[in-house]
């Protein structure tokens, strides 16, 4: 059961998501060489999307996440009620505040 509309609408929630922890162990994307184990149970085929997190300094030990897994875990953590969301959304844009608009300065 897809939980997001739409990829892109999943990758903006992960976003958010990420800001929660330091930068040093957000979530990344990655395509497995090798099979692989969910962190819930599951098989994560090779070729295939999952989501890893390094679990110390040296990212020597990681954990693994299949994609279904993944999106039901931030919708609950982040996306299920209105207050998580805001939260989020506020970390995020702490983080990654909107550029300001410069003032083009014209030649003279
Ligand atoms: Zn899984």
């Amino acid at each position: 059961m897809a939980v997001y509309q739409s990829e892109k609408e999943f990758l903006r929630a992960l976003k958010r998501f990420n800001a929660l922890s330091s930068q040093q162990y957000e979530w990344h994307t990655g395509i497995s060489e090798k099979e692989h184990q969910c962190l819930f149970g599951h098989v994560i085929p090779s070729e295939q999307l999952y989501f890893k997190k390094p679990l110390d300094m040296e990212g020597e030990r990681k954990v693994r996440v299949c994609r279904d897994c993944m999106e039901k875990l931030v919708f609950a953590t982040i996306d299920s009620d209105r207050h998580s969301r805001q939260i989020s959304d506020t970390l995020y844009r702490e983080r990654y505040p909107a550029q300001k608009k410069t003032l083009k300065v014209l030649p003279r």
